[in-house]
């Protein structure tokens, strides 16, 4: 694997001679990597020539700067586990490779996305993904994009950020499946952070996610929504939200009829942690 931390040599290496006609998988995550990261970087691996995976902690992307202070940082151990999958590039960029001239704010269009779920209880978040992504895309330039289901609405944002552009249109999103630890918890860089009480609590989110599949009957939903906070809550968790929405838009299912696709997500912090899931119904 070879590493790069300037903008210019990984651009050099990724459009040189070498490199013409070979396909690109790009897996971009923030580090502290577990075994759902590794499963994107093998998918990126059976569909392309060269793998290059970023690990770069967005500040951009923070509402809560406590949060970005906290993020954990397991470089070495990252380093070690990209290089026992076989991942060829590390792009280990500083926030002044990537942002150059300074986290300057742009609108991105991302129109009920951005003020929904993840959009509404982290003002500001998806603008600032958005605005990594277009810079790490440009920069990499890859045929394919691998991002995990984890981040259900991360992914419709950014297929919603490559419509428009024609620079981007040939890029292909995979979504890989969310790996879960025996329990049952996703596995997330955040379940570093939990400590011993709170990691025992934390599978109540898979849980009420499959209550909520096992439930899930045409007719109003609203005592079922409500029963799944009140599950959470008794589990110890504060609920930004637990909500049944519509799997290609996400907008919320009031009275399901039977045939409309459709996802559960949650939000929920034990302590100061949060953690989201999600789980698609039918
Ligand atoms: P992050 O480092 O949290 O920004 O995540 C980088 C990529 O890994 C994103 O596309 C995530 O959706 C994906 N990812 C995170 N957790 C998991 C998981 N448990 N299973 C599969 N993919 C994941």
């Amino acid at each position: 694997m070879i590493l790069f931390k300037k903008s210019r040599e990984l651009q050099d290496r990724l459009s040189g001679e070498l490199n013409f006609k070979k396909k690109i998988g790009f897996v971009p995550t923030m580090g502290a990597l577990h075994a759902g990261h590794i499963s994107l970087v093998e998918a990126s691996k059976n569909e392309n020539d060269i793998t290059v995976c970023s690990i770069f902690i967005n500040p951009a992307q923070f509402n809560d700067p406590k949060d970005y202070e906290k993020y954990p940082v397991t470089l070495e151990k990252d380093i070690y586990q990209l290089e026992t999958a076989g991942c060829d590039i590390l792009f280990l960029p500083t926030v002044n490779e990537i942002y150059p001239g300074g986290m300057i704010a742009k609108k991105f269009e991302l129109g009920r996305l951005d003020q929904m779920l993840e959009g509404k209880f982290r003002p500001g978040h998806f603008q600032g993904v958005c605005l990594v992504m277009e810079r790490l895309l440009d920069l990499v330039n890859p045929d394919n994009l691998y991002m995990g289901q984890k981040d259900y609405q991360q992914c419709l944002v950014i297929k919603k950020l490559l419509e428009p552009t024609l620079s981007h249109d040939k890029i292909r999103i995979t979504v890989c499946p969310t790996l879960r630890e025996p329990d049952g918890l996703a596995m997330s860089s955040r379940n570093l952070r939990l400590n011993e009480e709170d990691r025992k609590a934390a599978p109540a989110i898979y849980n009420v996610l499959q209550y909520i599949k096992n439930s899930f009957k045409p007719g109003n939903l609203s005592s079922l929504r409500s029963e799944a906070v009140k599950k959470l809550e008794t589990a110890g968790f504060r609920v930004d939200y637990a909500e049944i929405a519509d799997a290609n838009d996400l907008s919320p299912i009031t009275d399901w009829d039977g045939r409309q696709k459709g996802v559960a997500l949650i939000a929920a912090f034990l302590h100061d942690i949060r953690l989201i899931d999600n789980l698609t119904l039918n």
